[in-house]
């Protein structure tokens, strides 16, 4: 494994990390042997957002006495109401979900997240709010290692950073989020290299965000590397040919100022896999020429994030898009599991009321209301 500088915290950091989030829900043997495999690998980041108490539980329990190898991401504001994940600005809530995961975590989170700042609101019901305030008294109090916070949005992650109060971002990166999409030639101006000022197929607001965090030296943990898996996938990656796990975590490392790139491995073997990539040479991890073939990014893709929760009316936004994603492949052909799928959804399309806040909290930009009409039109029986 390989190991690189967070930021000015003093600590190290795997260049492959966990992000837990694909182990919620899943049975005790397969936390354990996930953690087991990940250890085993040198694998010394972990995130923990889900706020379930089942997977905090699970994981404290696999990771026992081992708990103090290893550097845990915790998130203050990811809570689980009413059986949904959630995200509260108020400050009794936020306290009682992340003061129960630092129990769990043995009275000691190395990296107190403040959770979701991707709108102004955000911004302003975080930063400028009693939730920062806490954050820093539970640094004063040695409860955290350190603040940190998430963001799927350049320009408030900007904001945020320029408070001087992060040590460390987690961001979602992969190169279809970074580009511009003015076209198919802005690639040929990548270099191989990797230097940022080299890149001018990059998203300004996305270089700058990079530019700051190194200049500031904040660190970098990257989510969403493979794009929800849309980028390696054949049928629905955005260039000519699907990227490798590797060539993803590779454009990730490339960017400034990123440590390490959290994979959300949920089995032995997928950890085995994405170390393979210690084992590549560099024409093996080189991506420019699939990045070069690019006529359109992922805004308006769905990523499958659950970011969009809670529905008022209890539609399961993400698995709705997920079965509409894969029927329109073939309107004409949708296989009858996947109708069947939907159709056994407890809470379906024709209870959404259009209240659109899930729209709203979509980092990706993803016309849910429309997409959820569509469903119910294609699915029906
Ligand atoms: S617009 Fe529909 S799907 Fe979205 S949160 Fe409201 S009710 Fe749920
Ligand atoms: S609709 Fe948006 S927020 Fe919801 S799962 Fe998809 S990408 Fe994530």
């Amino acid at each position: 494994m390989i190991y690189r500088d967070i930021g000015k915290t003093g600590k190290k950091a795997s260049i492959i990390g966990l992000g837990c989030e694909h182990l919620d829900r899943k049975p005790y043997e397969q936390v354990k042997e996930t953690i087991d495999a990940a250890l085993s690998c040198g694998i010394n980041i972990y995130d923990m957002f889900m706020p379930g108490k089942e997977v905090r539980e699970y994981l404290s329990k696999a990771l026992g006495s081992r708990r103090k190898d290893i550097l845990i991401q915790g998130h203050i504001g990811s809570t689980d109401i009413g059986q949904q994940y959630d995200i509260s600005r108020d400050l009794p809530t936020v306290q009682r979900f992340f003061e129960d995961h630092l129990r769990l975590c043995g009275g000691y989170i190395d990296f107190g997240m403040l959770f979701f700042i991707d709108s102004d609101d955000d911004y302003k019901n975080v930063f400028e709010s009693d939730i920062a305030s806490y954050a820093q008294k539970l640094k004063e109090k040695g409860d955290i290692g350190h603040i940190g916070f998430s963001s799927h949005n350049p320009v408030t992650a900007i904001k945020a950073i320029n408070t001087g109060l992060p040590e460390i971002m987690l961001f979602s990166i992969n190169p279809a989020f970074d580009i511009i999409q003015t076209g198919d030639s802005i690639f040929t101006h990548l270099d191989k290299g990797f230097n940022i000022d080299s890149f001018s197929g990059i998203e300004p607001k996305r270089a700058e965000l990079y530019r700051l965090c190194e200049q500031k030296n904040v660190a970098i943990t990257v989510m969403k590397a493979l794009g929800a898996g849309k980028l390696i996938s054949p049928e629905h990656t955005p260039f000519k040919k699907p990227l490798s796990v590797a060539q993803c975590i590779h454009y990730s490392l490339s960017r400034p100022a990123v440590v390490s790139v959290l994979l959300g491995c949920k089995t032995a073997q997928e950890v085995f896999d994405s170390v393979k990539y210690l084992e590549l040479n560099e024409t093996e991890l080189d991506y420019t020429d699939i990045l070069s073939s690019v006529g359109s990014g992922m805004k308006g893709c769905c990523v499958y994030c659950n970011h969009c929760q809670p529905c008022p009316s209890q539609i399961d936004i993400t698995a709705v898009n997920k079965y509409l994603d894969i029927a329109k492949l073939d309107t004409t052909n949708i296989p009858p599991s996947i109708r069947s799928h939907y159709q056994n959804l407890t809470h379906r399309g024709n209870e959404c009321t259009k209240c659109a806040s899930c729209e709203k909290r979509c980092p990706f930009d993803v016309p849910i209301i429309s997409n959820i009409e569509e469903a119910e039109k294609l699915f029906k029986v």
